[in-house]
């Protein structure tokens, strides 16, 4: 069972909600081109992840049953609190390794290609995580976290992190010191010097602050939204694929350099290759955003994308989760 999937009408009720709250204030949080781009991401992640999930769920349901330490039983409370929490334990660690090493970051760079910031950014999500992802759950099959236990609370733990991506609501007062907020979340999707590779946390703001990577949202330092260098296309095959492809450039011609040795490996940083770099070192090296974020060399702010393109992007969005619907 997909929990996230009979969720998604409460998503899109929301998002109307949040454009509602936009005219009222008469502030734009939203382009169509980008929101449409951004649901189709999710669109097309939902229906990837409905024939590859399975392979995480048998891989952790393997472990569990043959290297599980010990046998926690579903039907205890303190079982369910204890995994939620590890769960998110977890999270941070494949979170914060999904930003600072390349090839997992190319797989979680498709969440943080919108240069908006409004509830379908929140839907906007990878369709290749799959790859690597899992390993970082295999310690609670180790632990013995039944794995509808695990499925559960990775759902709630995703359908947390959906509130949290909206403009409209402001500092939450001692609630930012414990949770993932707006606030804090905003600070994780900016490209901004003092914000980048921050906040990593999916429901708990806790192992930022333990870990040392927790910044605050800056009353001086408006957020800008986005990766530092743009995606600049509207097709969410192509936001999926496009860091692949320049890692797999990079790879042959680093390979080429070296009389034909592999660099396949992300953390092979020939000189002057920047793409090589782990994503913060890369960044920062590129980051154009200027204190007063009065420029931003590094955003595409098209506001269009052609009629037709837009149309078919809604059309195949709407099939595939109609498929994708038990
Ligand atoms: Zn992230
Ligand atoms: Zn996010």
């Amino acid at each position: 069972m997909n929990y996230i999937l009979y969720a998604v009408p409460f998503f899109f009720v929301l998002i109307a909600l949040e454009l509602f709250l936009d005219r009222w204030r008469g502030v734009h949080t939203y382009r169509f081109s980008d929101a449409v781009n951004s649901l189709s991401a999710g669109v097309l992640s939902t229906t990837v992840g409905l024939l590859t999930k399975a392979v995480g769920l048998l891989t952790y349901t393997l472990v569990w049953q043959y290297l599980g330490v010990f046998e926690l039983s579903a039907s205890s409370l303190w079982v369910w609190l204890f995994a939620f929490v590890f769960y998110d334990f977890c999270y941070y660690w494949n979170h914060r390794l999904g930003h600072e090493r390349n090839v997992l970051w190319a797989a979680h760079s498709v969440h943080h290609q919108s240069e908006d910031y409004n509830l379908s950014t929140a839907l906007r999500q990878t369709s290749t995580g799959f790859i690597f992802g899992w390993i970082f759950y295999v310690p609670m099959a180790v632990l013995g976290v039944p794995p509808l236990v695990f499925l559960s609370v990775a759902a709630l733990n995703l359908l947390y992190q959906f509130w949290v991506h909206t403009r409209h609501i402001p500092k939450l007062g001692w609630f930012e010191w414990f949770f993932i907020t707006p606030s804090n979340h905003r600070v994780h999707h900016a490209q901004n010097v003092v914000y980048m590779d921050r906040n990593y946390g999916g429901v708990f703001i806790l192992w930022d602050r333990l870990f040392g990577t927790f910044q605050e949202e800056l009353d001086e330092e408006p957020v800008v939204f986005g990766v530092t260098t743009p995606l600049a296309s509207w097709n969410p095959l192509w936001a999926n694929a496009q860091f692949y492809l320049a890692l797999w450039r990079d790879a042959m011609r680093c390979g080429r350099s070296r009389g034909g040795t592999s660099c396949a490996s992300g953390l092979c940083a020939p000189a002057g290759d920047p793409l090589m770099l782990p994503r913060n070192t890369r960044s920062k090296s590129r980051i154009s955003v200027s204190s007063s974020n009065s420029t931003c060399r590094s955003t595409w702010r098209k506001n269009s994308m052609p009629g037709r393109n837009s149309a078919c992007m809604c059309w195949a969005a709407l099939c595939c989760w109609a498929w994708a619907i038990p």
